[in-house]
């Protein structure tokens, strides 16, 4: 028999237990693992997991992945299990001799293991550690990241289980000595060799031509959803900054931020009389709604926003879009420890960003493939 396997594509089942004897009746013993996966590719009556995807990318190699499926499976064959099984083995975890080797242990709990853990987890700022290896990595499917952080955040994880794994296999079978602090330097060359290389993007900030006057806007949402904060800047063609703004909109998600900082910097346009307007945020569904006069918006948002779109019958107004990285003094704007309200000229930080802007300083941007 043979299989086409697209690994992407194939789901995952819970009953492999189930499979493996179909397997083993069809005489499929020896290479059961890459038979089962196409069997479960053309097999659509079990439900699909999460992780059943979020594991098998094609820069990933597979046998990175499939550690960590068969952790998902809880088929790795550690002491606990193999003594389950009938074997009489040594059951002291190989890393710190104090306790019995289970999965949960080795890969997670163990002393010698965790403080790497930590040092890796901090880069991503998750820092909650009530969990075991089996509710760690179905919460590490569902963590909502940036698609740049994504990318990484899953090398890192399926990485360092395999590193675990192959030293534990090592100490074990080969008499080789763990040394904590060589494990995180394994990782970091086992993640370089995995990793698509970033793309580099420049991003650049332009200024207004003539008497047009342009406003960057941004918001930051501390939470999902969370407290909701909104800034912008107002810059003419010399790179003057005319006024800036910031302003709390109570609790909500991060599109919401950047509805209610557009909300906020039409009515000052209005009142000052710049109607020549040039608008930037680095939210396409803010550029979108700009573009398209849409009044889809969330409900409490309605009435401020038929508002604007009343007033921005008057203007005259371009809309783009600019990657964050080169929207920095609208940022700095909707950080969190910045005052509520209105301030023409005053905010130092802002005029050194904007200056910075003004001379074509270029911000980069790393896209993952
Ligand atoms: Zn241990």
């Amino acid at each position: 028999m043979a299989c086409k396997i697209d690994i992407k594509e194939a789901f995952d089942t819970l009953r492999w237990d189930f499979l493996l004897k179909v397997l083993r009746v069809a005489g499929y013993v020896d290479n059961f693992v890459t038979v089962a996966l196409a069997f479960a590719q053309h097999c659509h009556r079990f439900p699909k997991v999460l992780w059943g995807s979020w594991i098998w990318e094609n820069y990933i190699p597979i046998k990175r992945s499939l550690i960590c499926w068969r952790l998902l499976h809880n088929r790795v064959p550690t002491f606990d299990h193999l003594r389950r099984q009938g074997f009489i083995a040594s059951s002291y975890c190989c890393f710190c001799f104090s306790a019995e080797e289970t999965v949960d242990h080795i890969f997670w709990q163990c002393s010698g293991i965790k403080p790497i853990w930590r040092e890796f987890l901090q880069w991503f700022n998750f820092q909650d550690f009530s969990y075991d290896i089996h509710s760690f990595l179905v919460a590490a499917c569902n963590r909502d990241t940036s698609s740049q952080v994504r990318t990484f955040w899953k090398i890192g994880i399926i990485t360092l289980i395999r590193v675990i794994w192959t030293l534990r296999n090592a100490c074990i079978f080969k008499d080789k000595v763990f040394y904590a602090k060589h494990l995180l330097q394994i990782v970091c060359v086992a993640f370089k060799e995995a990793a698509p290389p970033p793309v580099i993007i420049n991003v650049y900030w332009w200024p207004p031509v003539s008497h047009w006057i342009k406003v960057n806007t941004d918001g930051s949402p501390l939470g999902s959803p969370g407290k909701i904060v909104a800034g912008g800047v107002f810059i003419d063609k010399f790179g003057w900054v005319r006024g800036c703004f910031h302003y709390n909109g109570g609790t909500g998600f991060a599109f919401e931020t950047e509805l209610l900082a557009i909300i906020m910097a039409i009515p000052i346009a209005h009142s000052r009389g710049w109607f020549d307007l040039w608008v930037e945020s680095d939210s396409t569904y803010i550029v979108d709604l700009l573009h398209t006069r849409s009044t889809l918006v969330p409900w409490r948002f309605i009435a401020s926003w038929n508002k604007i779109l009343v007033l921005l019958q008057d203007f005259n107004i371009q809309i783009s879009h600019i990657y964050r990285e080169g929207n920095v003094p609208a940022d700095i704007m909707a950080s969190e420890n910045m005052t509520e309200g209105w301030w023409p000229h005053k905010v130092e930080e802002i005029k050194k960003a904007v200056r910075l802007d003004m001379a074509t300083n270029s911000h980069v941007r790393l896209k993952v493939k």
